[in-house]
């Protein structure tokens, strides 16, 4: 018999199946000899009151044992000799479009520009002890894109549950922990994503389709005039490639690769917005969030979150929160929190500091962090440093870019960035030390209170205020603010085709994923690479 049980338990009576199989037994009169397995199908923690529980939904096998894997299995079959299709991109909008186009029968040809996720982690790791960023493999560009050394944190505001959950069983098929298909706040962790990302690509080889490391795409293959919307046949064949775009000692190989485009190119692929810019490919501007990474102790976000002096102890979680405010109406709110994490150097070039924030699967740094951003629209960068270069469909990524070289002038021109205390920062007194830090280049007192444009520190001020209101000890001098979070989501929107996915007026070419201003996260860019491999089938239909 399986039986469904829907339990309010405390931390200690939920930490595991054993413990959870014990409650059963203890409280619900389940004989222990027939009790064969349990499986938890959702887990949430509710910690609003004093005693905190855990909510359970779970499945008990009495006298019998689970029939099925604890994941919905994908058929990938063999398509090596099917029409194929460019990814470019092997970010998780790119993996999630080729594993997709594998199952509807055609071949995915990967181009990445960086590294595997293996020898990507050796230029990570340079970027802290030698301060050197590699503009071609960095925590943005390699194997798995941002998402490869990214947090891993799996919610969505996604309504389309469906398609959530298919992307969330592939990572389990591909060696995720099932428990992120029973967690409220699923989490993979930056030490387990790399062997995800590995046996994704390895599915795609094993299948017929290609993965090519340290690709670049330069430049689009158009065949055809004018636009598809006036009638005109422009359409993308493919694309043009160099082969080790970082190796400056040598020449690149240029390869042609030939089928329809599915560009997944992240949103930090800069060189490849001012190309389409050139080539006058529709885009335009898109309203971005931009701030700081905000750092306590994850001690302190426990006790203020679980209202307990001990924190989380040995059950719970380390804690997250999440808050939102307006000011002078622009929306300020924290943004990917990663409790029990790092704050990391996620620059992609020379002149640049940008940080964001991860966490390994068992969250056990001694801190918490998160983006604390402020909204920013076309229309406020319009006049920034009374500079013209803040308009058109780059004026964003300009606007972008001037952020973080000023916060790389700031940081002595290295990756040491500006920090400041959070209660110096809201009242504008310089921090003449600072508190210890995972950000592993290291920190530097600044004014950030001084130096950041007002439309964003003036907005973190009175932010941080109203959140210091919503949770006593918040905003505190134990948190330090680093300087500067700017790629929160992509400036530039790649005009698509609401139905067909294509551009607007080139087809064969399917803009995909947060670069192209339509994910916000691992699990969207997933489900919108489905969606283009989807969308790249029907094209390949209508045309033959
Ligand atoms: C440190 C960090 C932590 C994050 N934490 C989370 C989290 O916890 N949860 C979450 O949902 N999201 C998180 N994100 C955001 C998430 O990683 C992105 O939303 C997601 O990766 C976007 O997927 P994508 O495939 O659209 O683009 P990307 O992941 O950016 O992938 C784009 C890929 O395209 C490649 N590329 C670019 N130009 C070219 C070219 N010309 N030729 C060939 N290849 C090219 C890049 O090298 C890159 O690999 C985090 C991001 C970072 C940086």
């Amino acid at each position: 018999m399986i039986q469904e049980f829907q339990l309010r338990l405390l931390p200690q009576q939920a930490a595991d199946e054993a413990t959870v199989s014990q409650y059963l037994i203890k409280e619900k009169g389940i004989d222990a000899r027939t009790l064969n397995s349990v499986r938890v199908l959702k887990r949430s923690i509710d910690a609003r009151q004093r005693t905190i529980f855990v909510n359970v939904k779970l499945r008990a096998y009495i006298n019998e044992f689970p029939q099925d894997e604890a994941y919905q299995v994908t058929h990938y079959p063999d398509v090596s000799d099917k029409p194929q299709v460019i990814v470019v991109g092997a970010g998780p909008g790119g993996l999630f479009a080729a594993l997709r186009l594998i199952e509807l029968g055609y071949r995915p040809i990967v181009l990445e520009r960086g590294k595997n996720v293996h020898e990507r982690k050796k230029d990570l790791a340079r970027i802290s002890k030698e301060q050197c960023v590699d503009s071609e493999s960095n925590y943005c560009f390699g194997e798995g894109g941002a998402g490869a050394y990214s947090d891993g944190k799996l919610y969505t505001r996604s309504k389309k549950r469906g398609n959530v959950e298919k992307i969330l069983n592939v990572f389990c098929q591909h060696g995720a922990s099932t428990n992120i298909l029973a967690d409220a706040h699923p989490h993979i962790g930056t030490d387990k994503l790399p062997r995800v990302i590995e046996n994704m690509r390895n599915t795609i080889i094993r299948c017929g389709g290609e993965v090519h490391f340290q690709t670049k795409m330069t430049r689009l293959l158009v065949e055809g005039r004018g636009s598809r919307v006036e009638g005109g046949d422009s359409r993308v064949v493919g694309v043009e490639a160099v082969s080790s775009p970082n190796d400056q000692t040598t020449n690149p190989l240029v390869f042609q690769y030939l089928g329809p485009v599915i560009l997944a190119t992240g949103h930090s692929a800069r060189d490849v917005y001012r190309y389409l810019a050139k080539e006058k490919i529709e885009m335009e501007a898109k309203g971005i969030a931009v701030g700081v990474r905000l750092e306590h102790p994850a001690m302190l976000i426990d006790q203020i979150q679980y209202h307990r002096r001990e924190g989380r102890g040995k059950y719970l979680p380390a804690a997250e929160y999440s808050f939102v405010t307006q000011v002078d109406g622009r929306g300020v709110y924290s943004f990917c929190m990663c409790p029990g994490g790092f704050v990391i150097p996620a620059a992609t070039g020379p002149e640049q500091i940008v940080v964001n924030g991860m966490s390994p699967s068992n969250r056990g740094t001694q801190w918490s962090n998160s983006g604390m951003v402020v909204e920013v629209r076309p229309e406020d960068v319009a006049e920034f440093a009374g500079n013209s270069k803040f308009s058109g469909s780059l004026s964003m990524m300009h606007f972008q870019e001037e952020l973080e070289r000023m916060t790389w002038q700031q940081g002595n021109m290295k990756q040491t960035a500006p920090a400041q205390r959070m209660a110096d920062f809201v009242n504008n007194r310089l921090s003449y030390d600072l508190p210890k830090s995972s950000y592993a280049p290291g920190l530097l007192s600044s004014p950030l209170h001084f130096w950041l444009p007002p439309m964003i520190g003036k907005r973190l001020q009175e932010g941080f205020k109203t959140f210091g209101r919503y949770a006593h000890g918040f905003l505190t001098n134990e948190a330090v603010l680093i300087a500067m979070e700017t790629r929160t989501s992509a400036p530039v929107r790649i005009l698509r085709d609401n139905d067909t996915l294509q551009h607007i007026t080139v087809s064969g070419l399917f803009p995909c994923g947060e670069g192209a201003g339509y994910a916000g996260g691992i699990v969207s860019a997933g489900v919108d690479g489905e969606r283009c491999a989807e969308a790249c089938a029907v094209y390949l239909e209508g045309l033959s």
